[in-house]
């Protein structure tokens, strides 16, 4: 049987985390070694060990998953400049095995849309 991943524990609660999005397919949490100033979690329910796994009928569920990357940087108010980041594999940084997307952003993003956002070791 394939092993709980740490962010199903966090989905069920058995372990905390800040909590800042829910619905019935992912969940968004704020990443706890921020590498940016905006550093979200987004989630799926199913544990989808990383990218390359998700299968055909995932494919709503992935395009979900970009919605509401783009829905929580407007709550977060970063929705003009923000970056979005999916490691895949050992060999491209993945060390949680439960497929997620990475939202990096400036926290005055929208204030100041002249200016670029690149840096973070994601
Ligand atoms: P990746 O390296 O792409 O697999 O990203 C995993 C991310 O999960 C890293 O940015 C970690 O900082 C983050 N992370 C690990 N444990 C937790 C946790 N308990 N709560 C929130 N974020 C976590």
């Amino acid at each position: 049987m394939a092993e709980t991943t740490l962010f199903t524990r966090i989905i069920n609660r058995e372990i905390s985390a800040e909590i800042i999005y829910e619905d019935d397919l992912c969940i968004v949490i704020n990443d706890i070694s921020p590498q940016a100033p905006v550093h979200m979690l987004v989630i799926p329910r199913k544990p989808i060990a990383k990218l390359a796994d998700a299968g055909e009928d995932d494919k709503s569920l992935l395009g979900h998953l970009m919605w509401v990357a783009g829905e929580v940087a407007r709550q977060a108010g970063v929705a003009e400049s923000f970056r979005l980041v999916v490691n895949n594999g050992l060999g491209a940084g993945q060390t949680v095995f439960h497929l997620h997307l990475h939202v990096l952003a400036d926290s005055q993003a929208d204030s100041k849309s002249s200016e670029t956002f690149s840096e973070s070791n994601i």
